[in-house]
């Protein structure tokens, strides 16, 4: 339940700088946002990939989001080699990750500029199998156009399951929503997107254990367009 937690009135509340203190005085504001990001597999493989780029987990869960926290801070702390492509401005070990408690369902827009994401990961979300709770689903028509919202035109939907339900409900959803239209795997490596797919792929944790299970995996991107009037 989320009764309890207390969320900033608008992004404007938000202080980054107490998530990113590396980057305080930069001006940057999350452009990657995790969404019910478990157990944080996937912004942990991003960070060092993109040193520049602020990224955000969201999980409402909170023994979860505290281990990703800790998991965090410990990273920080040990992690004082360089990042893979490091640049003369950046900070490296994970100071660009971070995470907060919240219901992702109800908040995104309190925590997120309009078009400030560029980025915006469903990975193995719940799959609320019955029908009456279709509408607990994370994608769903009136979600969408909050993602629509918080994520800039050109940016990107990734989504992935085991759930073959479910990733044709996402897909059947996400592709009529006239903000949004499917891009497929190979359009995103030719923009140098392809470490982005391969660790929503394979870097999370339900992911792995997907693997595992030698379980089968559906991925969909989809674009955020601007629709020409
Ligand atoms: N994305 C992670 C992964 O691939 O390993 C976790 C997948 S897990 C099946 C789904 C996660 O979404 C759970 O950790 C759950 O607590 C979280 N979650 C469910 N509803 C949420 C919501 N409304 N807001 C934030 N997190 C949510």
């Amino acid at each position: 339940s989320d009764h309890n937690l207390e969320y900033p009135a608008s992004p404007d509340e938000v202080d980054w700088s107490v998530h990113y203190p590396a980057f305080a005085g930069s001006g940057k504001t999350p452009e990657f946002a995790d969404v019910g990001c478990g157990f944080g597999g996937l912004l942990i493989a991003l960070a060092p990939l993109y040193p520049d780029t602020l990224m955000l987990g969201l999980e409402i869960r909170v023994q979860v989001s505290q281990y990703v926290e800790d998991r965090i801070a410990a990273l920080r702390a040990t992690s004082s080699a360089p990042p893979p492509q490091p640049s003369a401005d950046t900070p490296g070990g994970y100071q660009n990750v971070s995470i907060v408690r919240a219901n992702a369902m109800k908040f995104l827009p309190n925590y997120f500029f309009k078009h400030s994401l560029s980025a915006l990961f469903f990975l193995f979300p719940d799959p609320h199998f019955k029908l009456r709770k279709h509408k607990a689903r994370i994608i769903s028509p009136t979600l969408l156009a909050e993602y629509a919202y918080v994520l800039r035109p050109g940016g990107i939907v990734y989504t992935i399951t085991d759930v073959k339900d479910l990733a044709e409900w996402m897909k059947a959803h996400l592709s009529a929503f006239p903000l949004f239209e499917t891009v497929d795997a190979e359009a995103l490596r030719a923009e140098g997107k392809g470490p982005i797919l391969d660790a929503v792929w394979a870097s999370t944790e339900e992911g792995k254990k997907v693997d595992r299970n030698k379980g089968e995996k559906w991925l969909s991107c989809f674009r955020r367009i601007e629709p020409s009037l």
